[in-house]
């Protein structure tokens, strides 16, 4: 992409100069003559874990701020779209706050509900749902907050003028964090050239103390066969709209506020106390505090080996100390996912966005029941809509419903549980007569066709003394086959769509 496109008048009023970060060779702007690298994680560590960035703020003051400041400034304010997204032909799950206007706002076909427009946007992710727990920073469940402006070319441009584009997001961000406190010598503006879903644009990643804070894309590419602009090898040409994309991460914002060891300390203070009480186990944090306290500012940056390794211990007895802890979190951030899933109106199933609920309602049980945890699931569900409601008080009107949808799927599983025990056994035995191993493929099938985790597989056959080699990623390989990659496989991309991955 073109170094013009990052040649953003505003850095300049402002005297931030672009540099070359030392470590990984990407230009970034920054106020700091002195500064070296990108700042962001692994060139930098999260050095604000027990250093909070700015004054300690709530879920809900930080979100009030966002969506008053740019109220302030001619946005208008939008309620949230629902986390299953059912106008589009692409994706089950809401990803990103501009999910809620693809395909046709952005291609130009649809006017905006408002523009320009601000919005917290409750979005669900599934592709990393091995990370979360263990990275400190990965929620399934989470909200975006953005401003967008949908500007057209031409002559409607004539007629309307332009909203705005990059001086004002940069500028809007600026102000923004500075309200709050930030340290603007810190930050740094990452250029971080944007493709997907056949558009593409320059885009910016605000970093600070190795935290990624906001991603400010300008969408203004789109696939074109005979395009005048390469990118990785595809020609791109301009579209007839261009649109100010940006995603706030509204719980990273509270976590830099406090310093907690990871978001979901930040985020999920009482349900994190609830299961430890319950799970009969302490916070590593008053065992271990000097290992969790380095662990935490190091997550980003190095991998657990080298992190077991800094401390002179095994990674098995890393993962030891962590384990319960890891799916403690896990814990806390899947009810949250299944509060929206089953408010929203999703019903787990062995299809669509039912397979996506069912998976997370189940990896749900499994680490309930690992924690030794008696706590029905539906409890903890509605405790975290307890927490929400101020927020979003039409996650109330479900309870009913998912007390009833939780306790069946519960019910399920158990059974699905008892009858797969016998099928795993023959299995096994099979596997040790032809001195075989339990197959990747066949785990995939268990579940698939049985529902039964791996986890539980390996534990059945390891009565029969047959090992289980269970693949690090499998539920985001399983939910990937049949989530949003399916979906998409299925039906062609529109026109003016995309995706914004992190
Ligand atoms: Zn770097």
């Amino acid at each position: 992409m073109n170094d013009e496109e990052y040649n953003i008048e505003y850095f300049k009023e402002h005297e931030l100069i672009r540099k070359k970060c030392e470590k990984c060779g990407t230009y970034y702007w920054t106020r700091d003559n002195d500064r070296k690298t990108c700042g962001d994680a692994p060139c930098d560590i999260y050095s604000f874990i027990g250093e909070p960035i700015f004054k300690e703020r709530s879920v809900e003051q930080i979100r009030e701020s966002f969506l008053s400041f740019f109220e302030s400034h001619g946005h208008t304010r939008l309620k949230r779209y629902p986390v299953v997204a059912r106008w589009r032909d692409d994706i089950y799950l809401n990803i990103a706050s501009i999910s809620n206007f693809q395909p046709f706002v952005t291609a130009g076909k649809v006017p905006p509900p408002a523009n320009p427009l601000v919005i917290s946007q409750p979005c669900i992710r599934l592709e990393d749902l091995e990370s979360i727990g263990k990275t400190g920073r990965h929620l399934t469940a989470f909200e975006m907050m953005g401003h967008h402006a949908f500007n057209k070319r031409g002559e409607e441009r004539e007629e309307t003028g332009e909203i705005y584009w990059k001086n004002d997001t940069v500028r809007y961000c600026d102000e923004y964090l500075r309200q709050l406190g930030v340290d603007m010598d810190g930050v740094t503006y990452k250029e971080a050239p944007w493709v997907g879903g056949g558009n593409a644009g320059p885009s910016l990643e605000v970093i600070t103390s190795g935290l990624e804070l906001a991603t400010l894309v300008f969408m203004d590419l789109k696939l074109s066969p005979l395009g005048q602009i390469d990118i990785k090898g595809q020609l791109y040409d301009k579209m007839d709209t261009y649109i100010v994309d940006t995603g706030y991460g509204l719980e990273r914002f509270v976590w830099a506020s406090k310093g907690s060891p990871t978001v979901y300390d930040a985020i999920f203070p009482d349900m994190i106390k609830e299961l430890i009480n319950a799970a009969g186990i302490v916070h590593p944090l008053e065992t271990h505090h000097e290992l969790i306290i380095e662990n935490a500012r190091l997550s980003g940056a190095m991998s657990r080996r080298e992190i077991a390794k800094r401390f002179g211990i095994s990674p098995k007895e890393l993962k030891t100390i962590l384990g319960p802890i890891e799916s403690v979190y896990a814990v806390s951030d899947h009810t949250k996912c299944l509060a929206f899933m089953l408010a929203d109106g999703i019903v787990p199933s062995n299809a669509k966005e039912g397979y996506l609920a069912r998976l997370v309602l189940r990896r749900a049980f499994r680490m309930l029941k690992s924690l030794n945890i008696a706590i029905p699931l539906e409890e903890l569900v509605l405790k975290q809509i307890k927490t929400l409601k101020n927020s979003f008080p039409e996650l109330e009107d479900s309870v009913d419903r998912i007390v009833e949808i939780v306790a069946l799927e519960k019910s399920r599983y158990d059974d699905t549980l008892l009858k797969g025990g016998r099928i795993v056994k023959q299995l096994a035995k099979q596997s040790k007569l032809k001195a075989q191993k339990i197959h990747i493929d066949t785990l995939i099938d268990l579940y698939d066709t049985h529902g039964l985790p791996p986890e539980f597989v390996s534990e059945v056959a390891s009565t029969q003394g047959i090992a289980v080699d269970i693949p690090e990623n499998f539920y985001s390989l399983v939910a990937s086959m049949h989530g949003e990659e399916q979906k998409t496989a299925r039906e062609p991309l529109l026109d003016g769509l995309k995706e914004k991955t992190e």
